[in-house]
């Protein structure tokens, strides 16, 4: 589903970002991306994400190589994947139903489809009937909910999530690795850049470590 072979970043007047990274994820596996803060775990993402390429090396998605593609294939590509963020990155003038749908709008899904597969959505994360509230009348928890509801709304084969419970107590932060748990069993892969170690631990999923831009465990 995803592959790293031999992947370099180096920033302009940066150092190496990441220095010959390889590693697979396979169809519906769930992984963990961990390392301290500079590591390069939120620029592992961002090649994934292709909001960055890399220097060298080259990134698989679902067979199709993903680096170098041009600007214009990008919003194509970005369809299969689904983002999460941290600080869930909501519009907070848009209501529930509308941050969910952003991503069927801009990839031109008709009014009922849209509707059809916004509430089938928000349904798996537990949030039907929120529909019309805005995000700052929800918890965070909730509005992480949201977050991952608008990031499988185009049923992607790959979600990335950037530190996902950095804002979430512990009891939330079980919750939302329980849905990813559960979009893994229906054949999604998922990697999840964190910190938080224990949760990564009492998981027990595959752990990707980078250290200085090294994957130095996987
Ligand atoms: P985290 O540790 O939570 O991943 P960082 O603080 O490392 O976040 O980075 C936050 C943002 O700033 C990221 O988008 C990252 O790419 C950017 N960034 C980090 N270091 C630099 C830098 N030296 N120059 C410019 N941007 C940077
Ligand atoms: P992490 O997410 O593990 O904290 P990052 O990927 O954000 O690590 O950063 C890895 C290294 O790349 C750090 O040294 C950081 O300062 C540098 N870096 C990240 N983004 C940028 C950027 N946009 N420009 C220059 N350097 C960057």
């Amino acid at each position: 589903m995803l592959k790293f072979e031999h992947v370099s970043k180096r920033y302009p007047d940066a150092g190496e970002a990441l220095i010959d990274v390889s590693f697979h994820l396979q169809k519906g596996e769930m992984a963990f991306l961990t390392g301290r803060s500079g590591a390069g775990k939120s620029t592992l993402l961002k090649l994934i994400a292709m909001m960055e390429q890399c220097t060298r090396g080259n990134i698989f998605l679902d067979g199709q190589l993903i680096n170098r593609v041009s600007e214009r294939k990008v919003p194509y590509l970005r369809r299969g994947l689904g983002l999460i963020f941290q600080d869930y990155k909501l519009l907070n003038d848009r209501t529930v139903f509308d941050n969910v749908a952003l991503p069927l709008v801009v990839s031109g899904y008709q009014a009922n489809e849209v509707a059809r597969r916004v509430r089938a959505s928000l349904d798996k994360v537990g949030l039907l009937g929120k529909e019309r509230k805005y995000p700052l009348a929800l918890s965070g928890g909730e509005q992480q909910r949201v977050g991952i509801a608008r990031a499988i709304v185009n049923k992607p084969k790959l979600i990335i999530a950037d530190e996902p419970t950095g804002n979430l107590d512990p009891d939330l932060s079980a919750e939302v690795m329980h849905m990813f748990e559960q979009f893994k069993q229906v054949g999604v892969s998922v990697l999840i850049a964190t910190h938080d170690i224990e949760l990564v631990h009492v998981l027990g999923y595959r752990v990707l470590t980078l250290d200085k831009g090294h994957l130095v465990a996987s």
